[in-house]
């Protein structure tokens, strides 16, 4: 889905690629309920991120609802465009700009769907912000742990996208140890749900024929992931195929984490949620040298 997947076609001139993207404009204005921005001034605002990388997308979509966000990946997908999903726009490597039709989820799709305490889970739109979650789970005693520190503008579509961490992550885990299920759709508008297995992707169907390619591909390279798969807390680059684990009891959602938009566009997450601890306490150490307090990061952690 990624506009590096998508090549100009050969022979494709300037004013080819002008008139594709005038009649894409037309078709997503007259078929998307939302904002639809193709002027020079919002391709360029759009043009960047909190990265040093800048190109201009081809245009802009910011849907309404769901049904919009659909209507514009499949529009995509019959003129060929590639589409690029954003939240907030503040990851660093440059993975919210690109030659493609951006969709923006942090306007519109921000909606919790569905708090269910006794169950510890929360399902939520990708444009809902962190913190403006975190608000609204307070009061029930409950939070979701990732806090990453752009938490006042972060998404949980952005979060889920990168695999994001936090500054508590070796207690309660990073994005992919966090992310239940994702209702998603795939580059051609067809849906999804990535979830446990045994449940919601049942070997049957178009969804069965998806899990046993991923199956195929862990299975065949399952040594070379185990040599050569680095032992780290934070891996964010790749797909997370080294925690699909065929014939097990597994989650196709880990694979859709840290997956940046390439394989699927999240249309609902269901985050799992954490309690609020009961007390705070800060400790403050004191070092004689900089270089005692580095030494002494290990035992600390
Ligand atoms: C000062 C600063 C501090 C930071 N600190 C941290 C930190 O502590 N921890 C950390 O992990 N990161 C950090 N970051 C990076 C970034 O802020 C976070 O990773 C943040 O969670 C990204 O959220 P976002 O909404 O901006 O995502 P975006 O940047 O908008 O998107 C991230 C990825 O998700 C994809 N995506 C977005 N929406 C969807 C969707 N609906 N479906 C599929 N894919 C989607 C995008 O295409 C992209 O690949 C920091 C950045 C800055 C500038």
């Amino acid at each position: 889905m990624k506009p590096e997947a998508v090549k100009a076609p050969a022979g494709a001139t300037r004013s080819s690629n002008t008139s594709a993207a005038t009649a894409l404009a037309a078709r997503l204005r007259a078929h998307v309920d939302g904002e639809v921005l193709f002027d020079a001034f919002s391709r360029g605002r759009y043009s960047t991120d909190a990265s040093i990388y800048q190109l201009d997308p081809i245009g802009v979509v910011i849907p309404k609802n769901e049904d919009a966000a659909h209507a514009a990946i499949q529009i995509a997908a019959e003129q060929g465009v590639p589409i690029l999903p954003r939240g907030a726009g503040t990851s660093q490597c440059g993975q919210t700009v690109g030659v493609a039709l951006v969709i923006d989820c942090s306007k519109f799709l921000n909606r919790i769907v569905d708090i269910d305490i006794p169950g510890g889970t929360v399902t939520c739109q990708p444009g809902v912000v962190l913190d403006q979650l975190n608000a609204v789970l307070r009061p029930h005693g409950r939070w979701f742990p990732v806090d990453v520190s752009t938490s006042a503008q972060a998404t949980i579509g952005g979060m889920a996208g990168n695999n994001s961490c936090g500054a508590r992550s070796i207690r309660y885990g990073n994005m992919v140890h966090n992310v239940a299920a994702i209702d998603a759709w795939l580059a051609d508008g067809s849906g999804f749900r990535f979830g446990p297995i045994g449940q919601s992707a049942a070997p049957a169907g178009a969804n069965g024929s998806l899990v046993r390619q991923v199956e195929a591909i862990v299975e065949r390279e399952a040594e070379e992931i185990a040599q050569r798969w680095p032992k780290v807390l934070r891996r964010v680059q790749g797909y997370n195929i080294d925690m699909v684990h065929p014939g097990g009891d597994y989650n196709l959602a880990h694979l859709l984490v840290g997956s940046e938009g390439t394989l699927a566009f999240s249309r609902r997450l269901t985050l799992q949620l954490a309690r609020l601890p009961a007390h705070k306490v800060l400790g403050v150490v004191h070092f004689p040298s900089f270089y005692r307090a580095m030494e002494c990061a290990q035992q600390i952690v």
